[in-house]
């Protein structure tokens, strides 16, 4: 169920909550007028009393469940500004490692393996003095709509590490698995050509990935595979490295 669709059952779980205690106290009050049987005609009052009542319930819920609406509505945006980078809509840094941070106690629960990937487009300042910053920007957020085109959704998460470096936490992945993943969206990135003002770009991307098991430290995965990053741009770039235990050793 979608964000909107599930505030909107809570708003309509509100209106009912709302209408029907209005209408309870109504009637608690009626019947209570009633039985004092200080009035001529209690049945009329019961009647007359609740007509009113729901007169007044059914605003009263709709006022209480419109706010409630609303309400949600901007805890969703201040969640989103808090949560993503205003660039590319991917996930900020902070908000990346509390995801990454969730999977780690996922994974101690059911289990599983996960792959931590950092990728950087490769010769990007070159980029930025060709054809100008606002074109830089452009292709940015264009290689963020790629990149989450070729994860899985919800279960895969993906975050702008900073400048034109990104992060992946791939859930449930085995290391080959993992390096597929990687090599795709790097083939992918290599064949797109990005249009702006007319024009057509190319960049490709280097990157670098280790494992992440529930026991580890996600900063030394983090370190890890930042290290393998760094191979991949030394050994020639547009290329994907492991980092492994070799590398590990080294964070
Ligand atoms: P390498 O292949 O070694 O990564 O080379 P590079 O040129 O990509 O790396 P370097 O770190 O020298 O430069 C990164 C460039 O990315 C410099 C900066 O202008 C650009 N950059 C970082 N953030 C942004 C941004 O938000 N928008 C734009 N347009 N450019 C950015
Ligand atoms: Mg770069
Ligand atoms: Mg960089």
């Amino acid at each position: 169920m979608g964000a909107f669709a599930r505030d909107m059952k809570d708003s309509l779980t509100f209106f009912v909550f709302v209408a029907t205690t209005a209408l309870c106290l109504s009637f608690t009050f009626s019947v209570f007028v009633y039985r004092l049987g200080v009035l001529e005609d209690p049945q009329r009052f019961l009647v007359a009393n609740l007509v009113v009542a729901v007169c007044v319930a059914i605003p009263t819920a709709t006022i209480a469940s419109q706010h409630e609406f609303e309400l949600k509505r901007y805890q969703r945006q201040l969640e989103s500004l808090a949560s993503t980078d205003p660039l590319t809509g991917l996930l900020n840094r902070r908000f990346f490692r509390i995801s990454a941070e969730d999977e780690m106690h996922r994974q101690r629960r059911a289990g599983g393996m996960a792959a931590i990937v950092l990728f950087d487009l490769d010769q990007f300042k070159l980029v930025n003095d060709q054809y100008g910053h606002q074109a830089g920007d452009a292709i940015l957020k264009r290689i963020a709509e790629i990149a989450y085109s070729e994860l899985r959704g919800p279960f895969d998460k993906l975050g702008r590490w900073g400048g034109e470096e990104f992060v992946v936490l791939l859930s449930n992945v085995n290391r080959d698995q993992a390096w597929l993943v990687c090599d795709r969206l790097r083939e992918r990135l290599e064949r797109t050509e990005i249009e702006y003002n007319g024009q057509m770009l190319k960049v490709t991307a280097s990157f670098g990935f280790e494992m992440l098991t529930s026991d580890a430290s996600l900063d030394r995965v983090l370190e890890t595979a930042d290290r393998a990053l760094y191979v991949s741009k030394t050994t020639g770039r547009n290329r994907v490295t492991y980092a492994g235990p070799r590398l590990a050793a080294t964070a």
